[in-house]
């Protein structure tokens, strides 16, 4: 995995959102690196832009401890850092009425998100690898479910 290097200036450009929303919360990395790949900030500050919807971000980043925990033993997940450049490429957000859906999924899909999860009351908003083509899945008792 590449070292990320450190780009406080990449957030200059960022009108609606700051580093510590995407930090992961567990508690135990705070304050420490926020591996979030500045394409999904960019993207999610657009649809931002893009939408009268206040978006509330759940999870950016989760570092690996976190996950372990929460899922009992290793996995993987794109709120992880990992790739070429140690990000994590997805972000969850608040979504709960059928007008947020509306409007929020619109935008994500212009901003080229390409893996998205629909959620009862929330959005999975991601960047997929580029080889492989965009889906859209949804979640049952909290498992993913690409039917
Ligand atoms: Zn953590």
């Amino acid at each position: 995995m590449a070292k990320r290097k450190a780009t406080p200036q990449a957030w200059a450009g960022i009108r609606h959102f700051k580093p510590v929303d995407f930090q992961c919360q567990c508690g135990n990395c705070a304050g420490k690196d926020i591996p979030i790949s500045m394409a999904v900030v960019k993207k999610l500050d657009a649809i931002q832009e893009a939408t009268a919807v206040p978006i509330q971000i759940i999870l950016g980043c989760r570092c690996q401890a976190a996950q372990d925990r929460k899922n009992g033993g290793k996995s993987i997940s794109a709120h992880l850092p990992h790739g070429d450049e140690g990000e994590a490429t997805a972000v969850d957000i608040i979504c709960d009425t059928v007008q947020d859906r509306a409007k929020l999924l619109h935008a994500a899909f212009i901003q080229g998100f390409t893996f998205i999860g629909i959620g009862f009351n929330f959005l999975h908003l991601e960047i997929g690898p580029t080889t492989t083509k965009p889906r859209v899945w949804l979640y049952r008792h909290g498992k993913r479910v690409e039917g």
